[in-house]
Order: structure tokens, then sequence, then C-alpha cells
């Protein structure tokens, strides 16, 4: 039975996990590096937990309820000390996953279950640092998570069907819809969006067409909400870049090869939203869709 649950990182997937395990009434321990970062982490839930309010979808009361279910913390050995389920979303990097799933091994009860949101990192590689292989899974939450319904379940290749059985139906407590997938580069997700994008960013460098055109082509002709190159800019380019590197090193297949203009704009600092410029420019907001002076056409 899981009650305490534990995020590790309170970054924009963990501060969405957080919300959603708080607002289905889980004990909730935020763990992250430093008290701004939880503090700032507290602040978006708020804000978030607002808009629900505003939608109806929340009651005050609710809000209040959610917020006292969550304690943060600063170190690991004492955020979950008491957890049934710890569910890591710090950030996408082999070695600091790695040790991240060391200290937990130690420190988590025996009983507990070990979770990882990554994007691509492999399940099996993680559970091998432990000492309860049967007990690590994948749980690949979408952004943003108290909105987007999926939760793709990474089987290990130790994983057990218990745990398993035990992450999907919690899935569905928190009202989502889970499917299972075994633990290969990208899983399921990444490695049908990725090649997607990185195609995207392709047509892009060799001048079939602009941003605007790319993006057009794809929301009004295969009705999809965003087009790639702007949902690359959401996700992050730094992080498409990462997973299209799991794909090309763990299928050795040149086609998941990053487009070298991805490359470059991630060198140069252009990673999207976050930096408020990749292929569009986001200094004045998110909404407005302003294309990158770069990709201006004349
Ligand atoms: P982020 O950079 O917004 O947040 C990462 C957080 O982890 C930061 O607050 C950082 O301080 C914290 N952190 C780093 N080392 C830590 C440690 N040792 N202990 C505790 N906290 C630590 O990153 P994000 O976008 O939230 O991504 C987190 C994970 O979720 C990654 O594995 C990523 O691949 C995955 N993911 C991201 C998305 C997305 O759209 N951003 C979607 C699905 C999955």
């Amino acid at each position: 039975m899981i009650e305490a649950v534990s995020i590790i990182g309170s970054g924009t997937m963990g501060n969405g996990i957080c919300h959603l395990f708080a607002q289905y009434n889980f004990k909730v321990n935020l763990i992250d590096v430093s008290q701004d970062a939880l503090n700032k982490a507290l602040a978006t839930i708020s804000r978030n937990f607002d808009r629900q309010i505003a939608k109806g979808t929340l009651t005050d009361d609710q809000k209040i309820q959610a917020l006292e279910k969550i304690t943060t913390y600063t170190s690991i050995k004492e955020g979950v000390e008491n957890a049934d389920l710890v569910v890591e979303a710090a950030t996408e990097n082999l070695d600091l996953k790695l040790n991240i799933f060391r200290d937990l091994d130690q420190y988590a009860p025996e009983h507990c279950i070990l979770a990882s949101n990554t994007s691509s990192i492999s399940i099996t590689q993680i559970a091998a640092v432990t000492n309860r292989g049967d007990k690590v899974i994948g749980m690949h939450f979408m952004n943003p998570v108290p909105v987007m319904k999926l939760v793709e379940v990474i089987r290990g290749y130790q994983s057990s069907d218990e745990t398993t059985a035990l992450i999907m139906a919690l899935s569905i407590n928190l009202d989502k819809i889970p499917v299972e997938v075994n633990d290969y580069p990208g899983f399921v997700a990444n490695r049908i969006l990725m090649p997607m994008i990185n195609e995207a960013i392709y047509t892009l460098y060799e001048g079939v067409a602009g941003v605007y055109e790319i993006d057009t082509v794809m929301k009004l002709g295969m009705a999809h909400p965003m087009g790639p190159l702007q949902l690359a800019d959401f996700i992050g380019l730094d992080i498409c870049l990462a997973i299209l590197k799991v794909l090309h090193d763990g299928f050795g297949n040149p086609k998941y090869a990053p487009c070298p203009l991805l490359v470059n704009m991630v060198n140069a600092g252009y990673k999207g939203i976050k930096t408020d410029e990749g292929f569009y420019r986001y200094t004045a907001g998110s909404k407005d869709l302003i294309v990158s002076e770069k990709f201006k056409r004349s």
C-alpha cells in the first residue's frame, strides 16, 4: 500500500508530480538540492492549484489540504526514510541519476519502490546500481503533469510483475492512463517523437521550408496541436539532443544522428522556452509565436 511518496527534484517535472500526488491525498516529501529551488517549486504548485480553482476543478479547501500534504527536504536520507514510493525527477544526466539511486537504495525502506521519470536513460542500467532491481521501474509522466493523461510505465530487465502491476494501478488511481512498455532506447514516446522532431529540424536545415511553414504543415495537415519545432522548444533543445544521442548510441543506426543545426543551437545556448529563444522567440511570452530572427525568411 502506497501512502508516502518522495519526489527527487522539484523542477518542471518534479513540481508537477508533487502537485499530482498531493492533490490525490498522498503524503509527499519533495526533495531538491537547495531550499531556494524548493520554495520556487511550492510557489509554482500554489499558482497551478489556483488555475484549477479558477477553472472550477478544485476548491480552496482542497488546495489548502493538498499543500498541507507536502514537506520539503534538502537531504535524500531524511526525505525518503518513510517512503513507500520514490519518483526520481532530477536533471537528465546518467551519473547524477546513478548516484541518486545508490543513495535511494541505501536510505529508502526495503519495501520502497524506486521509480524514475527519465525521458531516455536506461531503467535497467539505473536498477543495476541498486540491490532491489525487481523494485526499480520507469514512471514517465508527460509535461504538464497535472494535465497530461499518459504515464509510460517502463519495465526494466529486472522489474517484477508485482512492481509493474502496482505502478499501473497507482497511475489509474491518479486518473492517468498508463501504458506498459519495455526498456529499450527512447522507450516508445521518445523513440517515435524525437526522429520526427529531428526530421523537422533537418527540413529547416536543408532549406526545404521555414519554421512557420514546417510547423503549419504538421499542425493543419496532421492535426498536431503544436508543430514539431515549437514542441522541441517546449521540451528543451538540450533535452531533445540528449535523447537523440541515447537513440543514436543505443541502436547504432545513423538515422538517429542529431541534425547539426540542433547541435549548433544547443552549443550556442539557444535551448527553447527556458532560454527565451530556440526556433521561436519567447521574450514576449509563449502565447504569440514569433519566429526567431535567425530563421526569418527574406
Ligand atoms: P529541471 O531541470 O526542470 O529540474 C531538475 C531538478 O532536479 C532541478 O530542480 C535540480 O536542482 C534537481 N536536482 C539535480 N540534482 C539533484 C539531486 N542530486 N537531488 C535532488 N534534486 C536534484 O528538469 P525537468 O525538465 O523537470 O526533468 C527532470 C526529469 O524528467 C529528467 O529526467 C527529464 O528527462 C524528465 N522528463 C522531462 C520532461 C520535460 O518535458 N521537461 C518530460 C518527461 C520527463
